[in-house]
């Protein structure tokens, strides 16, 4: 899998309301924003404008098991295959909070495992 984070922006191709793989014949390119990844691909969130077949509605237990920003409860989200990313448009730039899950812009890693641990846990570890 390509190194993406929520947050991330790809490009897919879509034809026919379907996202399809990143080499096929196309309608149009779309910018989907990344809300959860694993090892195969990703779940994108599909914003109300853009109509694409199949996807689910996040609901709040879905969105807690995965640890998708709750933001996104409600909404649409689809999961598409590494070979469906046609490119990485966006990459946020910043580092999540390895304590309070905090996404911090422009954060670099700041521990010896390369993680990150933002300046409020670091002063109060009970935060
Ligand atoms: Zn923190």
């Amino acid at each position: 899998m390509i190194r993406l984070k929520p947050g991330d922006r790809v490009d897919c191709r879509v034809k026919s309301n379907n996202i399809i793989v990143s080499y096929g014949e196309y309608d149009v390119t779309r910018t989907f924003e990344v809300v959860h990844v694993d090892d195969e691909g990703c779940y994108v969130f599909i914003p109300c404008f853009i109509y694409i077949n199949g996807g689910i509605t996040l609901d709040a237990a879905k969105a807690r098991r995965m640890g998708v920003d709750p933001r996104f409860v409600g909404e649409k989200i689809s999961y598409i295959a590494e070979s469906s990313i046609c490119k990485v448009s966006y990459v946020l730039d910043g580092m999540k909070c390895i304590k309070c899950q905090d996404f911090f812009i422009m954060a670099e890693p700041n521990t010896p495992e390369g993680e990150f641990w933002c300046r409020s846990c670091r002063a109060n570890p009970y935060r």
